[in-house]
């Protein structure tokens, strides 16, 4: 049987850590912790990187020239695997979700196999007949959107995701609110993310989910269920911008500055795995970004025939720092 763990942080990727940053390893050892599964329950399906947009905070580096989508083959080993195994949560990403072509066999595939499907959205990568198409999709299974919504000040966001989005996406909103998405009663649950727009922390979720809730609906009569905030990872797009600005070390330091140990017990990584466009297991979407899977040589989820027990290792590297910040990612 093949099996997860086994494995220290760091192997077969050629991670090297960031100079003058206190390894995260050691940062977690002088609080007395370490990083280590719990029992896994959620698990994330990454469908490829092509999107429609090149958000600036990507760290995939998602975007329109990208060729990586997931096929229906692969799909049918995703299926498979969480029919094999009792996930309560399962959660599809991207790359812009709605960009893969047979994404509706995934949905259709999905849905009667965990209580709880979510699927994200940047709420621009389709239109028209198609968008209403996956509307009715979402609809039927009733999945839980995750919508990406950077900032309630359109020139902030636009900054962020590109000129337009921020028009684009209430347009679709509302859509999604005349479709009973996010209205108190239907069961159609509509949640929010949000990624600070330049090189600091979010603020506190739960004074930005009162902002986006009060601006929403007061500028475009808005609704939705919940908003997370969650700091940018120094991965990908994001860190060639923080280089390029002269924001990395900066970045970092209040990334380390503000690392909170009791964020660990509950980061996602502990009861997440993180499935890949192409099939592989990764810890979390962060370690598929910074190519370390979860295991050496890594594992497709066709050859999987049990999950990580309680107390295996973690892949950990400094941008883990992202995670831990404040309220941390979790
Ligand atoms: S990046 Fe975050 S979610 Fe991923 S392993 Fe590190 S702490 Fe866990």
């Amino acid at each position: 049987m093949t099996g997860i763990g086994g494995r220290s942080p760091g192997i077969g990727t050629g991670f090297r850590g960031v100079a003058g940053v206190e390894p995260f390893a050691d940062a977690l050892a002088r609080h007395g912790l370490s990083l280590v599964r719990d029992r896994v329950h959620t698990l994330q399906v990454n469908t490829g990187y092509l999107c429609n947009l090149r958000c600036r905070h990507c760290h995939l580096e998602a975007g329109p020239g990208r060729k990586e989508i997931m096929s229906r083959e692969t799909m049918d080993a995703v299926v498979s695997f969480a029919r094999r195994f009792p996930f309560q949560v399962i959660d599809v990403t991207g790359g812009a979700t709605e960009l893969v072509p047979v994404l509706p066999f995934l949905v259709d595939g999905l849905a009667p196999l965990a209580p709880r499907l979510m699927l994200r959205t940047n709420l621009s990568a389709v239109s028209g007949a198609a968008w209403e198409a996956l509307l009715a999709l979402c609809v039927a299974h009733r999945v839980v959107l995750v919508a990406s919504f950077p900032s309630t000040n359109p020139s902030q966001a636009d900054a962020q995701r590109g000129a337009g989005a921020t028009d684009a996406a209430i347009v679709v909103l509302k859509k999604l609110n005349a479709a009973g998405y996010g209205v108190d009663g239907t069961g159609l649950e509509l949640d929010l993310v949000s990624n600070p727009v330049g090189a600091f922390l979010p603020v506190s979720q739960g004074s930005a989910e009162r902002k986006f809730r009060t601006d929403l609906l007061r500028k475009w009569g808005i609704a939705f269920n919940h908003l997370y905030t969650f700091a940018n990872v120094p991965l990908g797009r994001f860190r060639t911008w923080l280089l390029r600005t002269g924001n990395y070390e900066r970045y970092l330091k209040s990334l380390t500055d503000g690392f909170n140990p009791s964020a660990v017990e509950r980061l996602m990584c502990r009861t997440l795995l993180s499935v890949s466009w192409d099939g592989f297991l990764y810890d979390c979407d962060f370690n598929l970004a910074a190519g370390r899977p979860s295991a050496d040589p890594r594992i497709h989820v066709s050859d999987v025939r049990e999950l990580p027990a309680p107390f295996a290792p973690i892949a950990i590297g400094e941008y883990c720092y992202a995670c831990t910040a404040g309220s941390g990612f979790t």
